[in-house]
């Protein structure tokens, strides 16, 4: 639905960082001590938001997919690991200060006018750039010396690299197929802004799918296509959503081609995911690093290859701030009046059913408790008996629920409830015994109104 200026508006960044703390999505990291810079904390509801992002990529990419199978490989590993993918080497970005203010920039988020004079946004001289190594460091055992150097993986796809032969080997897997992760990454972040958008610890959801070199095209251009088609059945906006491919001179040093999946954040156009051809590059180096020989063997034609590996990498908290801001907004309802409303795909909202009786007396709390209790077995379900309804009805609203049921003396009387639907307002009448196939109903042919 395209925002009509009159009557519905976006929600910026400060109202939707405002209303991550209110309501317990989102919370800084450790505040009662001042809070540690772009560290973020998920609360209740934001956790609830989070899991769900994730069983819904979980489910798409791996129980509905042919061929692809799950991993949970450690955080730290063996410190060669980075040398091989180069990371070691090469996964730095170029900083430059401003020399007055001391604030550090990174390079290539400059403008091409900033650059060429070598001033900051602010207008004062610029630094020299220098290149920056993102990985943090730590050691491993009680002596710290260059021997017991241990990195923070600043990538999941590493692990699934390593572990490429073991799963070829004690699974039925036949090449084309994949490999699925979803865990924490670090990155030691010049520039960390934008709430949870970038920050030095952060989750990724990473599928690395195994090809025939004759085939990397082919699979390119179908997870390209598959990915975009995830995010309109999580019921992001199309609008929103766009390509972006890498130019020669952006592409990383393992990459073929490369797009982005970008989305109109609040704050403009940014990556939410990279689709990447690796090539055989990683393959390749571990061989070489490990002495492994990492090669498939096909055995319908005996022949022996390296694969290339097609790579789907979405962040999962970034994944978090993209469904808030796509989901909230400003709505005039009625004259004079307004709503905040999160319009969350059902599948990710963190309360599916709220449950309210009309009034706490006759009756009527039991009858909603025992209607709620029965739900909660299918349902994430939130119980509520306090303020008028109309308050209620928008405190869901406000935290993205998309249905209510109101127990009221009809219900006593015929068995049924209202039910309430939060983008439309719409309220009907359904019967107890049909509420969960119904609810379920709702669910699964959800478009957003
Ligand atoms: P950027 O250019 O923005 O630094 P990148 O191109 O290095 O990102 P990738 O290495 O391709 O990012 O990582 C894949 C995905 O992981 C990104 O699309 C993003 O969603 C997520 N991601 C990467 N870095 C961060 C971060 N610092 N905080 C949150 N999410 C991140």
């Amino acid at each position: 639905m395209a925002d009509n200026e009159d009557t519905t508006r976006r929600g910026t960044m400060e109202e939707i960082v405002a209303l991550c703390k209110r309501r317990g999505f989102i919370f800084p990291s450790s505040e009662i001590y001042g809070g540690l810079s772009s560290a973020w904390d998920y609360g209740p509801l934001g956790v609830e938001l989070k899991n769900r992002l994730e069983r819904f990529w979980w489910r798409e990419m791996t129980q509905l997919h042919d061929g692809i199978v799950g991993l949970d490989a450690s955080i730290l590993m063996h410190p060669k690991v980075w040398e091989a993918s180069g990371h070691v080497e090469s996964f730095a970005d170029l900083m430059v200060e401003d020399t007055v203010t001391n604030e550090r920039f990174r390079w290539d988020h400059l403008s091409d006018e900033q650059r060429e004079s070598k001033t900051s946004p602010a207008g004062n001289p610029l630094s020299e750039p220098k290149a920056f190594n993102l990985m943090f460091d730590t050691h491993l055992g009680p002596v710290k010396d260059t021997g017991s150097v241990v990195y923070l993986r600043p990538e999941t796809a590493q692990g699934i690299y390593v572990n490429f032969k073991n799963v070829v080997q004690t699974s039925r897997v036949r090449i084309p197929f994949g490999i699925a992760q979803v865990g924490k990454a670090f990155r030691n972040e010049i520039v960390t802004k934008n709430f949870v958008f970038r920050t030095c610890e952060f989750e990724q959801m990473e599928m690395q799918y195994f090809v025939h070199p004759s085939e990397d095209e082919k699979w390119f251009e179908f997870w390209k296509e598959q990915r975009m088609s995830y995010y309109s059945k999580l019921g992001i906006r199309p609008e929103r959503l766009r390509f972006q491919q890498h130019g020669p001179d952006e592409l990383a040093h393992y990459a073929k081609d490369a797009y982005d999946i970008e989305f109109e954040f609040p704050f403009g156009w940014r990556e939410l995911e990279g689709i990447h051809n690796r090539t055989d590059f990683d393959l390749r180096r571990h061989s070489e690093f490990s002495g492994k020989d990492l090669r498939y063997l096909d055995d319908t034609n005996n022949e022996r290859y390296l694969p290339y590996i097609i790579e789907t990498s979405a962040g999962l908290t970034r994944s978090v701030l993209m469904a808030l801001s796509d989901a909230y907004e400003d709505q005039e309802v009625g004259e004079n009046d307004r709503r905040v409303v999160l319009k969350f795909h059902p599948e990710i909202a963190p309360v599916t059913v709220g449950v309210f009786p009309l009034v706490k007396k006759d009756g009527l709390s039991e009858l909603a408790q025992e209607i709620e209790r029965k739900l909660r077995r299918r349902f994430s379900t939130f119980y509520d008996q306090s303020g008028a309804i109309g308050r209620r009805y928008r405190r869901q609203d406000e935290i993205g629920t998309p249905f209510c049921l109101t127990i009221d003396y009809e219900t006593k009387e015929n068995q049924t409830v209202t039910l309430r639907f939060r983008d439309s307002m719409e309220q009907i009448r359904v019967p107890v015994s049909e509420l969960s196939n119904r609810l379920e109903e709702e669910i699964e042919n959800y478009t957003r109104s």
